[in-house]
Order: C-alpha cells, then structure tokens, then sequence
C-alpha cells in the first residue's frame, strides 16, 4: 500500500509519487480535484449551517457518491439531516395538533409513521386522538348550529356524523329527525306573516275608504255656503281603497292555504 513516498489516486487507486500533479494513469489532476471537492464540501456545510436541509443533503449526496476518500464524513452529515428532518417533521406535527390544525396533523402523523418505524406507535395514538377530536368537534358543532337555528346547516353535518361515525350513527339520527319536526314550523311562520299582513290590508282597505268617503265624499256647491252635494270622484276612490283591501286580503290567503296544503303534501310523502 501507500507510504510516505506515494500518494493514491482516489479514481484509479494507483500508487503515484508524492509530489506528482497528474495520476501517471488516467491523468487526474490532483489539486483540481482536490479543489472541487473542497468546494463541494463547503457548499453542502453551507446549506447545512442555514438549515436548508434538503440542499445539504443533495450536496453531501454528490461528495459521498463522487469523493469516495471524504464519503464517511458526509454519511455522517447526511444521517444528522435525516435525524434533523426527523425531529422537525415531528415537532411540525405536534405543533398543528396543538393549535387545532387537525387535518394537517393528521397528514404529518401519517407521513411519521409510514416513514419511520419508531415513532409509528407514537405517531398511530395521535391519529387516533385526531379523528376522536374530529368526531367529537363536527357533532358539537351541528349541535351548536341546531341550538342556534341554524336547521340547514345542523342537519348536513348530523348526516356527516351519521354517515361517518356509528357510534354517533343513532344519536345523530335522533337529531335529524328533532329537525324534520322543526322545519314545517318555519314554512308556517312565514305563512303566518303572509295571513297577518293579508288581514291588515283588508282592514286597512275599509279603514282607508270610511275615511276618503268621509273627507272627500261630498263637495261644496259653488255659490252657496252650506249646500254640498256627493263628489263622485271621492266615491269611486273610496271604492277602489275598499276592494283593493278585500281582493287582496282574498288572494294572500289563497296563496297561504295553497302553501300550507303543499307543505302537508310534502310531509306525507316523507314519511
Ligand atoms: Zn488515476
């Protein structure tokens, strides 16, 4: 093997002498090489010092692979990343798990376990605790938009719940069907507005017409300072306050029977 005299080319293993610039066999310049490898290096611990770990890693790739002389050094490097991309993978996890990010979470929990065998059992508990906490928030949820009012809203996720979960299956079923009962009450409400506002324009219409028949019913007769005779004009006026009233108060409540009739219909055929 090599000894003080001699150096050893690192592409073709041959033995050279010390001092010599070139392999005698295939021509590497030593201090080119040298130099290459140098930068190389620098540029991989660069990376590595400014954590763009990725980086680091292609480059102390290429030294390890293409300088088989400084290969254990860079292995050493590319295992510390390894441990490093470990860590933060981890710690990232942890971190969107704590601020109740849980999808994300759940994403990085499940890359830890398939990527590294011992943090699986680590990483499966808190996917586990994820979709508890997923489940348990969507059902507090529909809860909340059910006791709010929110009845569209309450009933697709109960349905998600249902749909999803069969420990809550029954549970939430028994909510879907509280909102069924809930919903024709709402038709009704706006119902009863449409019947209110219908009686308040037929009152209104006779109210109207007394007092235009009463202001506007009769006319002074030019000439004479007590004698007034009927104004046609005001008569026909106060007729037409008067029927507006009735006809439109009539079609309000056709329009609320047909409605009421379709909402019965509906609840019918549901069943
Ligand atoms: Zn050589």
């Amino acid at each position: 093997m090599s000894d003080d005299k001699t150096i050893v080319c690192p592409k073709c293993h041959t033995e050279c002498e010390q001092n010599s610039e070139e392999c005698i066999k295939c021509g590497l310049n030593f201090d080119k090489y040298n130099k290459r490898r140098n930068v190389l290096f620098k540029q991989a611990m660069n990376f590595f010092e400014k954590n763009q770990l990725d980086e680091a890693r292609q480059k102390f790739d290429t030294v390890s692979s293409e300088y088989p002389e400084v290969a254990s050094k860079a292995n050493e490097y590319i295992e510390r990343i390894n441990k490093l991309t470990k860590e933060s993978l981890y710690n990232n996890a942890l971190d969107s798990y704590e601020n109740n990010r849980l999808d994300d979470a759940k994403d990085k929990f499940q890359e830890i376990s398939s990527k590294y065998d011992d943090l699986t059992d680590s990483a499966k508990n808190y996917i586990k605790k994820i979709d508890q906490q997923k489940k348990d928030n969507l059902f507090k949820a529909a809860k909340r938009d059910l006791r709010e009012g929110r009845l569209l809203d309450a009933e697709y996720k109960f349905k998600k719940v249902s749909n999803a979960y069969p420990d809550l299956a029954d549970k939430a079923n028994m909510h879907i069907e509280e909102i069924k009962r809930k919903k024709p009450k709402n038709n009704f409400d706006s119902i009863g507005f449409l019947k209110f506002f219908a009686w308040l324009d037929l009152c209104g219409g006779i109210i109207g017409a007394i007092w235009i028949w009463s202001a506007m019913g009769t006319t002074k007769v030019s000439g004479y300072s007590t004698l007034t005779a009927a104004n046609p004009y005001g008569i026909v006026f106060g007729f037409a306050v008067f029927f507006q009233g009735i006809f439109l108060c009539a079609l309000f409540l056709v329009i609320c029977s047909i409605a009421e009739n379709l909402i019965e219909i509906r609840k019918n055929t549901q069943n």
